[in-house]
């Protein structure tokens, strides 16, 4: 059985058409890095853009690189490279802030386009900080907003025409669970609801059709499976059809429609330029640019194919090998993005064993251990390499020292 299994994935390995991508990351020795998800590994192509960056644009060219280096639309020469991995046209994409603050301002847009109705529709798998946002909005607007939580699975059959916008994340933090994103678009805008998607755990993990949806807006991170580095520059979309009426909250002089006429009166840019705030941060969204590379010549169906195969790969490897451990994410892969979770009572401590030992994922509050799986960089030898240390950590309880309890600040 055993041997028929590894014939199984060495060929899916020896096929991968993915295969030589692995090269194109630094990936530390020793290191099975299951955390893409949290905080993608650094690209090959980065370092140098960096240095030339900083040495020769910032350097050498100083002012005079907003023109002669064409800084100035790097924001949304990028937005439309990561337009092409979510389904966008270009014009529709601009890299810029974090992912917090762009969800403030698409939907403080999206409130002011459907302004009889107080209803602002999310789900408790959402992450907090879009939560959050929506909280400070509805109290800063003082004009009777409600933000109405629901379960995941309830989402659909909340939807009725009180609600102004739908807000979700399509992929959950924790579980995996995916929502079916043209379905739940069509049954809002059938009520006469906006939609928000919230792509932190979907941007460069699978192909996503924005367009092919008619979502209304998006957001997504930068620095999740994009690669872009520690708090890179997030991304934001507004559909072409609602550019021009989009009211921006954040009227920054960035988004104005002549930024360097320097008029005291605010005017917004057309287009997706008008959701620009402040000075983008070039040094950050270089990075960002750099990391994209490795995008350009893959096909998001084919890296799709190769995270399932992960995922399911893990999944039956883990069950066989740990059941100690419960699945927290679908079985379903058509329901599932490309992060596989387990509950383990001991789940903090079990993931810093995991950690100790160069089996990198992380750790979700109450109990669950997170694993996620990145096609471009992880390999099936590298799943059943992580399985077998997870399996001797779970025998042999080496997960109960005490070094494996204390909480860190970040987990
Ligand atoms: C990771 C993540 C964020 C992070 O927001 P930042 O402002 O970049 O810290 C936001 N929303 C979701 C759904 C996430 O998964």
């Amino acid at each position: 059985m055993t041997a028929s299994r590894e014939t199984d994935w060495q060929a899916l390995d020896r096929n991968d058409p993915l295969a030589a991508k692995k090269a194109a990351f630094r990936i530390p020795d020793g290191v099975i890095y299951l955390d893409g998800n949290s905080l993608g590994v650094l690209p090959e192509a980065v370092p140098a853009r960096m240095a030339k960056a900083v040495e020769q644009e910032w350097g050498q060219s100083l002012i005079r690189a907003w023109n002669e280096h064409d800084w100035f639309t790097l924001p949304q020469r990028v937005g439309d490279r990561i337009g092409r991995l979510v389904g966008a046209a270009p014009g529709q994409v601009t890299a810029c802030d974090n992912t917090s603050i762009n969800v403030f301002k698409v939907l403080a847009a999206a409130l002011s386009l459907n302004p009889q109705r107080k209803v602002i529709l999310s789900d408790s798998g959402n992450f907090p900080t879009d939560l959050y946002m929506a909280q400070g909005i509805r109290d800063m607007l003082d004009k009777g907003h409600e933000l109405k939580v629901v379960a995941p699975e309830e989402v659909a059959g909340a939807i009725d025409d009180s609600v102004a916008v739908m807000m979700l994340t399509q992929v959950d933090y924790r579980t995996g669970r995916c929502h079916d994103m043209a379905a739940l678009t069509k049954k809002a805008h059938d009520a006469g609801a906006l939609v928000i998607w919230d792509l932190a755990h979907s941007a460069g993990a699978f192909a996503v059709e924005l367009d092919a949806a008619a979502a209304d807006f998006a957001v997504g991170c930068g620095y999740k499976y994009l690669n872009g580095g520690p708090g890179a520059p997030a991304f934001l979309y507004v559909a072409a059809r609602h550019q021009d009426r989009v009211a921006p909250a954040l009227t920054g002089w960035m988004g104005h429609d002549a930024p360097f006429a320097f008029d005291l009166d605010y005017r917004p840019d057309a287009g997706i330029g008008r959701m620009r705030v402040g000075t983008p941060p070039i040094l950050s969204l270089s990075a960002l640019d750099a990391a994209l590379d490795v995008f350009d010549d893959v096909d998001m169906n084919v890296l799709r194919e190769k995270s399932v195969s992960l995922c399911e790969l893990f999944i039956a490897e883990v069950e066989r090998r740990c059941p100690e451990l419960t699945l927290a994410s679908p079985r379903e892969a058509a329901v599932r993005g490309s992060q596989v979770s387990f509950c383990f009572d001991n789940g903090y401590a079990l993931v810093q064993a995991l950690i100790s030992r160069g089996v990198i994922g992380d750790f979700r509050a109450p109990d669950v251990a997170r694993f996620g799986f990145t096609p471009l960089y992880i390999s099936h030898a590298d799943v059943i390499r992580a399985c077998e240390i997870l399996e001797e950590i779970v025998k042999t309880r080496a997960w109960d020292r005490p070094e494996f309890h204390a909480r860190a600040k970040v987990t």
